[in-house]
């Protein structure tokens, strides 16, 4: 692990920007839209925002963890706040959801708009240390990441860069945090929730990366046009990771409900030659699998429950009548397996016989049922509850693949 902190205590936050400022000035693209570099945050220093004013303004943006779980941001400000000192953060920079890669294009291209967001939940929420877990994997932007910080101090809060080692599971924020303290990447049993009780037995606030990427863009240009955009009746922004059978993959800055059709017409350049849309995963390898016959439901949070189906880190991997939904399914709870922490029966033995039942040439509709509701019911944690989404939409959607 790196550590990125002066180990004394520095003359404060307003030194921080003061320096920042100085060095930075005006930058184009760092920081704010565009804008003076860290310009929100010294606004916040200065006096000139309030500390309500900042989390009005975000609970208005409705921006939501973009991590996956899509808790309101500024809600999660609130509440760690409100908890006794010390409090502290733990940013998760793990992307490890198959097909996310997002936060590495952010991290890359606009380091310093993330730091700026970092610091300004920092001062809000009134935290002490921060510890930045950023995927091992990430070499090139662990280095970018490292000289950014070391800019910054000496300062409060102080920031901790520490590595992951490779874990899926260590992107689940429990888990995170306790590879943080040093200890095997198991989730928690909660309640006590993290907020209240998360690292060091501290209360903490946790965000992905792209949520605090927001945070300064938001605050620079206001709540209303951050919610201005939205397509299909939903508000906001979303960053969508898209790859497979598209002539141009990427990440997508596209309106949150856009539909997966919409998505792959307006900006990915269409379906590549010789492909037709067969199948879409709208969240990774843990969101499901739907045919094409559906790439017109809108993607945000919440709109995908009813058909079995989550948005999670906005991962879309599109499949063509090259591909199959069974192999995708099966590569996925073979991934499952692999990377199930193994601290609960439900999940360590339901992946694997999962993937015994998955390897027959003829599925059995209803034992597979059986064990994904016991996974869903039975599991401590997303891992194991999400891991039976594929085989289940393979059974829903596409059963003339598996079903004699
Ligand atoms: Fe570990 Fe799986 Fe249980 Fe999560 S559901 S705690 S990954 S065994």
């Amino acid at each position: 692990a790196t550590t990125v902190a002066a180990d004394d205590a520095g003359p404060g936050a307003a030194a921080l920007a003061a320096r920042s400022a100085g060095e930075g000035g005006a930058e184009a693209g760092a920081g704010s839209g565009g804008g003076a570099l860290f310009a929100v945050l010294r606004d916040c220093l200065s006096g000139a925002r309030t500390v309500e004013s900042v989390i009005a303004e975000l609970e208005d943006s409705g921006l939501r963890g973009l991590g996956g779980a899509g808790f309101p941001a500024g809600r999660k400000w609130r509440i760690v706040r409100e908890e006794p000192g010390p409090r502290l953060m733990a940013v998760n920079i793990d992307e490890g959801e198959p097909g996310t890669f997002k936060d590495r294009y952010y991290l890359e291209r606009n380091p310093r708009q993330f730091i700026e967001g970092m610091l300004i939940a920092a001062w809000a929420v009134g935290i002490d240390d921060i510890y930045v877990y950023l995927r091992d994997e990430y070499h090139a932007c662990r280095k970018l990441l490292q000289r950014e910080l070391e800019r910054l101090a000496p300062a409060e809060p102080r920031i901790h860069l520490r590595r992951g080692a490779g874990a899926y599971i260590c992107g689940e924020e429990s888990a995170m945090i306790e590879s943080i303290e040093g200890k095997r990447g198991m989730p928690r049993l909660r309640p006590p929730f993290v907020a209240q009780k998360g690292l060091f037995g501290r209360p903490t606030l946790e965000h992905n990366f792209e949520t605090l990427y927001w945070v300064p863009e938001i605050l620079a240009k206001g709540a209303k046009w951050f919610a201005s955009h939205g397509r299909h009746g939903r508000k906001g922004l979303r960053s969508f990771s898209v790859s497979g059978r598209v002539k141009l993959p990427g990440v997508k800055l596209a309106p949150a409900g856009i539909t997966a059709q919409e998505l792959i017409d307006e900006y990915c350049g269409g379906m590549l030659d010789g492909h037709q849309l067969y199948a879409y995963l709208p969240g990774g390898a843990s969101g499901g699998i739907l045919p094409a016959s559906m790439a017109n439901i809108a993607l945000d949070f919440d709109t995908l429950q009813p058909y079995g189906c989550f948005i999670g880190s906005a991962a879309i991997i599109v499949l063509s009548q090259h591909d199959s939904a069974r192999a995708a399914a099966g590569n996925m709870m073979r991934f499952f397996r692999h990377e199930s922490c193994g601290q609960c029966t439900p999940c360590r033995a339901g992946t694997a016989k999962a993937v015994g039942l998955i390897e027959q040439p003829v599925w059995d509709a209803s034992l597979l049922g059986e064990l994904s509701q016991v996974m869903r019911d039975a599991s401590i944690c997303g891992l194991g509850q999400a891991a039976p989404n594929p085989v289940d939409c393979v059974l829903k959607y596409f059963p003339h693949e598996v079903i004699r």
